[in-house]
């Protein structure tokens, strides 16, 4: 109900001051600042994407919201705090780790994301799922970043959080993210009200390519022109950032990035050697069939040209091929 999410909201916007008066202002917050300036967050940052720390303590949440009388059933239904299983003893989800507030669209916090400063397992906890946050529903920083997406008529998407706050202090301020996973219809749609170009920077691994592949599948879809920005092996937008600087980030990265076909043509030479004859044809199965999802002859043409040219196979060869592949798509 409205009076329920309410208090959600109250519950985590104290959390979040909270957790930032404890990163910025105390001892037990030491660690977590000199872990977050080494990896170059600037006190700006920190304090536009209210960055906090949660310290390691049971119940230092949990105790300040019994003290301003928020409900316990309400603050463990919206995963600020768990419960002790044999005595029902509520305690502190979230202990030990970076927080990452997380806005729904409007600007209320509804979850956190909370890093853990050395390696440990899970890298990134979650609050839980709710009817007041549904991952699906949600891009990272869409409630600052819609005006900047608007005015240049252009997002960029990113993998995680921290790609989103690195950019932004590389002077990118359209950047959004989805949580950890695969686009939705219902984010796509949330672009698409605000722009009709996004450009997708996702991490050069084997997951951020296929990811990169199924999202713009799903942006283009719904009218939205994709480009694809690629990064080094290596290197996720933050490390880039980080070791290269915003000026090459902004020039070579998004100032170069590909057109989709660009990059679909690039993502099925992954993994294939184009010296063996099957290999290569199976590249040029693939990309006829993008072709042949084209709905402009001029872009067909164009990149049918293309293929022509660099496998010495004649224009009239992949022509009727790709009107094979064509008549065949069901
Ligand atoms: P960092 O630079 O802090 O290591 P990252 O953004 O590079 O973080 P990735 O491993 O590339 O981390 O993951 C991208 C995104 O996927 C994260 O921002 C987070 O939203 C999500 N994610 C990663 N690991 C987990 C996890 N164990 N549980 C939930 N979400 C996760
Ligand atoms: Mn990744
Ligand atoms: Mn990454
Ligand atoms: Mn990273």
């Amino acid at each position: 109900s409205e009076k329920a999410s309410r208090i959600w909201y109250d519950g985590h916007s104290l959390a979040a001051k909270l957790y930032h008066h404890v990163l910025t202002s105390t001892d037990e917050g030491k660690a977590a600042r000199e872990y977050l300036r080494k990896r170059g967050f600037t006190k700006e940052a920190i304090d536009t994407f209210q960055i906090g720390y949660a310290p390691n303590s049971w119940d230092f949440l949990t105790s300040f919201l019994q003290k301003r009388n928020f409900p316990m059933k309400e603050m463990v239904a919206c995963g600020l705090v768990s419960v002790r299983e044999f005595d029902q003893k509520p305690f502190d989800r979230f202990r030990d780790r970076i927080m990452f507030p997380i806005w729904n669209k409007q600007g209320e916090i509804i979850a956190f994301g909370g890093r853990v400063l050395k390696e440990g397992n899970p890298k990134y906890l979650n609050s839980p799922e709710s009817t007041v946050f549904n991952k699906g529903e949600t891009l990272y920083f869409f409630h600052k970043a819609r005006q900047t997406i608007r005015k240049k008529n252009e997002a960029v998407l990113f993998e995680g959080y921290v790609d989103v706050i690195s950019a932004w202090r590389a002077g990118i301020e359209n950047g959004v993210a989805a949580l950890g996973t695969a686009l939705t219809e219902t984010q796509t749609k949330l672009l698409r009200r605000v722009t009709d170009q996004v450009i997708l920077c996702y991490d050069p691994d084997n997951a951020g390519q296929n990811a990169t592949y199924k999202n713009a599948r799903l942006l283009e879809k719904a009218g939205i022109r994709v480009r694809v920005a690629q990064l080094p092996d290596g290197y996720d937008p933050d490390e880039f950032i980080q070791k290269q600087g915003a000026e090459r980030f902004n020039q070579d990265i998004i100032g170069r990035s590909l057109t989709l076909m660009g990059f679909k043509s690039l993502f099925f030479r992954r993994g294939k050697n184009l010296q063996d004859e099957g290999q290569r044809m199976d590249y040029i199965h693939q990309m006829l069939k993008e072709i042949s999802s084209l709905t402009r002859a001029v872009e067909r043409d164009h990149y049918l040209r293309q293929i022509s040219e660099e496998f010495s196979i004649s224009l009239d060869a992949l022509k009727q091929e790709q009107r094979q592949i064509y008549r065949e798509r069901v």
